[in-house]
């Protein structure tokens, strides 16, 4: 049988998505291979197709126990021979399954990472035919993706004593450039095998909304598509169970999800969800790794979400049918408090940490940038596209303005401030601010102060604008300095104009002195003149 004839005989489709025959290809060509499929890109079949043309077993690693099920049962619906094995089942369940394993009587055996933690299973999953072994959400395994698991560092040593020497295809549709590498260099994949269809996700359409009610906004928002399914996703528990509260008192037919809800209750929320009883979910990150529901026309996130990869791992499960959706992210300052929080109190060392830091602040740079908010995505995880015409930012129709003398000012006070504070005490030294921590800073270090006086309101938006537009970089860590870059010395010098949108600085209330600026920037420039 080839390929194609399986896609149709087993699974009744008539042509491969994007990527997949490549991929297949390799695999039974026996090379290992990493795929790089986006959400909803079909990566499942990736590697059923090679289980059933291959002689021997396919051993399939997959994190979710709940939908390693749905992944059998479907299977055997369609008359292929699958099985799982995870910690909550019994000896005898387990001993039948490994004995089917052993004659031959399935193509396709599910295996929940934890399960490789326990070294007597290891070593009787090491004395099967193997000639598949398929590591799937494989993000997993790297300690610089945004969910690792340890059990997953269990794969290298399965591999080494399979005695079969069986071919590895990992999948992901979250890899950053790094991460892909880990990825490689643990599961033995050549640098070259790696197949990666393009990220972009054009029937999804960004929106990035600031403001500060997001209750009043959920609602005005499900009272315009009263009729769709979406999921919500919000930080806490507690928010969680705040807002599936509130929307079911609105009469929105709403579930909830998170880990703090026994399994019993999460199956039947998840059910409820997957056949439209409750359209509207309101969950945790606990919810959807893998959740398949094709019709969700809009995930909104209430609060950010530790990282970009998490973002469009969650954002990227509206629209897997095709159709149009949207992917909201109202975004709150504040709300970044929370996944600080989350950062100063996980077990990681510093140097995870650190790096969890860098990726809120990405984030950050996601939530100001005035670029197209998918191309921005694309292009963070290591490639390109085309600006999309359809996200928030590509729909501004504001007219952009001439800021380059507020960044001016800006710039001109991280220099002065030494790169030593970050964007707060920037903003305070600008604005002109009585607090005793401003006052106490040297004069020099004053040289700016209270030249944005009368713009107040607008310093730290315009600060996180420059971050997020390359002219200012953060260090990383819980308080982040602010740098200015080659770019942005660039403007300094006068060789370079700041276009933004409105709202921020605006042009009608501009009310520095320009001649003050002026003076101002002449000397700095004579000092930047000086020190080179
Ligand atoms: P992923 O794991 O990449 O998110 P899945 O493997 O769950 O995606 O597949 C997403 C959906 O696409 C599933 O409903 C699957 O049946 C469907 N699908 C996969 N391959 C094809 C294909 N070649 N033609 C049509 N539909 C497909
Ligand atoms: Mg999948
Ligand atoms: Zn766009």
């Amino acid at each position: 049988m080839t390929p194609t004839e399986a896609l149709n005989h087993y699974f009744g489709y008539n042509t491969f998505k994007v990527g997949q025959k490549q991929i297949i290809d390799l695999v039974l060509a026996q090379q290992n291979t990493l795929a790089l499929l986006p959400t909803g890109g079909g990566k499942s079949l990736c590697y059923q197709i090679p289980a059933l043309l291959a002689p021997d077993l396919t051993l399939v690693i997959s994190p979710l126990i709940s939908l390693m099920k749905d992944q059998v049962d479907s299977l055997q619906q369609n008359g292929i021979k699958a099985a799982y094995l995870n910690s909550s089942q019994d000896l005898a369940t387990t001993n039948a399954v490994l004995a089917k394993a052993r004659n031959h009587e399935l193509k396709l055996l599910y295996i929940a990472p934890e399960r490789l933690e326990n070294q007597f299973f290891l070593e009787l999953l090491q004395t099967l035919r193997v000639s598949l072994v398929a590591v799937d959400e494989a993000h997993c395994i790297s300690q610089w993706g945004h969910d690792f698991r340890p059990s997953y560092l269990k794969l290298p040593e399965l591999l080494q004593n399979l005695t079969t020497s069986p071919t590895v295809i990992a999948l992901t549709a979250t890899a950053t450039p790094q991460v892909a590498h880990d990825i490689k260099q643990l599961l033995h994949i050549p640098l070259e095998n790696e197949v990666k269809t393009s990220f972009a996700r054009p029937n999804l359409s960004f929106k990035l909304v600031k403001g500060s009610d997001f209750e009043h906004y959920l609602l005005t928002y499900l009272q315009q598509n009263p009729h769709d399914s979406g999921i919500i996703y919000a930080s806490t528990r507690k928010k969680v169970e705040q807002l599936g509260a509130l929307l079911t008192k609105m009469g929105i037919k709403a579930g909830i999800y998170h880990a703090g809800l026994s399994e019993e209750v999460r199956k039947q929320k998840q059910e409820d969800f997957l056949y439209d009883r409750t359209p509207v979910m309101v969950a945790t990150n606990a919810f959807g790794m893998g959740i398949d529901k094709s019709n969700v026309r809009f995930v909104i996130h209430a609060q950010v979400p530790g990282s970009l990869e998490a973002y469009y791992q969650e954002a990227g499960r509206a629209g897997r049918d095709g159709l149009e959706s949207e992917a909201i992210l109202f975004y709150k300052d504040a709300d970044l408090q929370i996944q600080r929080f989350f950062i100063d109190n996980s077990s990681a060392d510093e140097a995870h940490r650190e790096h969890d830091y860098q990726k809120l602040q990405a984030l950050t740079r996601y939530a100001n940038t005035e670029e197209c908010l998918q191309r921005f995505l694309v292009q963070y995880f290591g490639q390109d596209c085309a600006a999309c015409g359809h996200c928030t930012n590509c729909t501004d129709t504001r007219e952009k303005q001439d800021i380059t003398k507020e960044a001016q000012m800006i710039l001109s006070c991280v220099i002065r401030v030494r790169s030593n504070f970050g964007k707060k005490i920037v903003a305070q030294v600008l604005a002109g601010s009585k607090a005793k921590r401003i006052l106490e800073l040297e004069f020099d270090q004053l040289s700016t102060y209270g030249i944005m006086r009368q713009k107040t309101k607008e310093i730290e938006t315009t600060i996180d604008f420059l971050t997020a537009s390359g002219y200012l970089t953060t260090s990383s860590g819980q308080f982040p300095t602010l740098h200015v870059t080659t770019k942005g010395y660039d403007v300094l010098r006068g060789n370079a104009s700041v276009y933004a949108r409105s709202e921020k600085v605006t042009k009608k209330e501009q009310t520095v002195t320009d001649s003050g600026l002026f003076e101002h920037l002449r000397k700095l420039r004579r000092q930047l003149a000086e020190a080179q």
